[in-house]
């Protein structure tokens, strides 16, 4: 083929089809009736940061470390979680539960917990893989720093603050019971002698004063 006729197809594969007499007439206000049309459509435009983005329920945003409802955390530094991230953004080192400390049910808890969120990819296989549902996502996504350090939360950023009636660890599980039947939900909180284990240990403690007492026979 020639190159006359190469630039001639050229022209004619980027040639508007020609207007009617009707089509040029309203040419030059035909833009206006898109804008007029856009008029009665609903508001899709979202006013954030002002107000509050909408997710999914099931976002993925940033991750939280449980508790029970005693206020024991639920993570027991298995290192499951770090196994299964696929970007290695997780760092759990565990240490032993002691009488005189214990943070979690059963015999180790998460004493060292990281999530570089400069790795993350939010994928959610760590928190498919945590056998305690320790480690879950939350709805967050406001998660702009100004340093890469900040990208780095600790334990002390994930975990979640102590609701209403919880008592703050270290203290001893519900007397009678086992991480078993703490996996399977049979406590519903705070048992007195738990309490008073507290005040003896740490009376200063401020949250004795919002620990909601459950009777023993309540947990079971
Ligand atoms: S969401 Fe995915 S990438 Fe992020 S910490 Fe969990 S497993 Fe790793
Ligand atoms: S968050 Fe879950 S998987 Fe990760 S160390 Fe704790 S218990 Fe294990």
């Amino acid at each position: 083929m020639s190159k006359k006729n190469d630039s001639k197809n050229e022209e004619m594969r980027f040639e508007h089809d020609p207007k009617g007499p009707i089509g040029e007439f309203f040419a030059p206000i035909a833009g206006y009736g898109v804008t007029i049309s856009s008029f009665f459509r609903p508001t899709v435009t979202e006013q954030y940061p002002r107000e509050p983005a909408r997710v999914m329920p099931r976002f993925h945003g940033r991750h939280q470390l449980n508790r029970y409802a005693d206020g024991l955390e639920k993570c027991i530094g298995c290192e499951l979680c770090a196994w299964a991230c696929p970007a290695d953004a997780i760092l759990v080192e565990a240490a032993s539960n002691t009488p005189e400390a214990q943070y979690s049910p059963g015999e180790r808890f998460g004493n060292v917990y990281q999530i570089n969120y400069l790795r993350c990819i939010f994928c959610g296989m760590c928190i498919e893989a945590c056998p305690t549902r320790a480690l879950t996502m939350s709805n967050d996504f406001e998660l702009a720093t100004y340093t890469r350090a900040d990208d780095i939360y600790e334990k002390q950023d994930l975990l979640v603050p102590l609701s209403d009636g919880m008592l703050a660890p270290p203290h001893p599980m519900v007397e009678g019971l086992n991480d078993g039947d703490y996996y399977r939900g049979a406590v519903s909180g705070a048992t007195q002698s738990q309490i008073d284990w507290v005040k003896e240990h740490r009376p200063e403690d401020p949250s004795l004063a919002n620990a909601r007492v459950v009777a023993k026979e309540e947990v079971r």
